[in-house]
């Protein structure tokens, strides 16, 4: 019997603790706010926005989004993100990626302080992940490697992990993607729970085997084009497994599907996070939490 891993029950139980987080700054006249940076109309990054919004909203944080064309400069980009930095009412800047092709992301993202990076995109806020340093924003004065977020997917995974009481330490944990956003950072903030990392991507040899011998299997491969395409299937799992889902795709007509092949992995694995309702719901708490860290650092 396979339990699903529910982020849902994870948002029962954080808005309120959030919301009681935001009214007390709010009541020092505090205005927890994030700044949300979107270039373009894509559907994806708008029913994300939306969902930021209005949780936002129940809880007690202010959203401001800039929204810019696909054709924006690079330069222009930059401008605005230095104006949000000098902003001290603006505690928290999301930028939506990918950003359009003609610009250099990582030259962007770099243009954020640190203090604000909520997404963990700053090379200061990178560079403390990697050094096991990231302090969650609190000592993020600018020096030293104590500076930022990580990024709240990955942390997202290590807390439903957490949520649902499943031992990191000593475990065996297989990573499928390598990319900046999601397999780099959540492997290494398992081997800073002292798991054995083995990180998997598209040239792997013999991935179905690594991943089947894991205790935990984070996959984040972007795999499933319509829920059914992906080859995150049985050979990939073993009974005892816990199995992380962060994929997530929209069919034609809107339904969400993940990375691996749920109804192969239900009856397969020990426990399983579902898409919808899993890594993506608890993904927009940690983002939350982080600007209610950030506003309360400047306190
Ligand atoms: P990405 O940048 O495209 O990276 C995908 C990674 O998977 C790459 O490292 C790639 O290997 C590897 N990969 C691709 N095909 C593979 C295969 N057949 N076998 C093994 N590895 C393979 O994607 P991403 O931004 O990390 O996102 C991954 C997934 O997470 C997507 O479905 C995305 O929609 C989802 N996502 C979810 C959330 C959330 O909150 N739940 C947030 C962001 C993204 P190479 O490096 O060799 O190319």
């Amino acid at each position: 019997m396979t339990k699903l891993l529910s982020g849902k029950e994870i948002k029962e139980k954080r808005m309120p603790e959030l919301a009681n987080r935001a009214a007390s700054l709010r009541g020092e006249d505090i205005f927890p706010c994030l700044a949300i940076i979107r270039a373009g109309e894509r559907d994806d990054d708008i029913a994300y926005e939306h969902t930021i919004i209005r949780l936002s909203e129940s809880v007690g944080i202010d959203v401001r989004s800039l929204v810019v064309s696909e054709e924006t400069e690079q330069a222009e980009l930059i401008e605005r993100i230095e104006r949000l930095n000098a902003d001290s009412s603006v505690h928290g800047v999301l930028i939506f990626r990918p950003l359009p092709a003609h610009v250099d992301e990582g030259t962007v993202c770099a243009a954020l302080d640190p203090k604000k990076d909520v997404d963990g995109v700053t090379p200061a806020s990178m560079a403390a992940l990697y050094a096991g340093d990231c302090e969650r924003g609190k000592a993020a004065a600018g020096v030293g490697l104590k500076a930022g977020f990580a990024p709240c997917t990955a942390e997202a995974v290590l807390d439903l992990l957490d949520h649902y009481g499943i031992e990191t330490e000593g475990q065996r944990a297989v990573v499928v993607g390598r990319s900046a956003v999601i397999g780099r950072p959540v492997s290494l903030l398992l081997l800073e729970r002292n798991a054995t990392v083995t990180i998997c991507h598209s040239r792997t040899v013999g991935i179905e085997a690594l991943a089947a011998s894991a205790d935990i299997l984070i996959v984040a491969a972007g795999l499933a084009r319509d829920g059914r395409e992906s080859g995150v299937g049985r050979a990939y799992f073993n009974a005892n497994q816990t199995v992380v889902d962060v994929g997530i795709h929209a069919d034609a007509d809107g339904k969400l599907y993940g990375d691996v092949i749920a109804e192969d992995a239900m009856g397969a694995v020990a426990n399983l996070t579902p898409v919808p309702g899993g890594v993506g719901t608890v993904t927009t708490l940690k983002l939350l939490s982080h600007v209610l860290i950030a506003a309360e650092n400047g306190r």
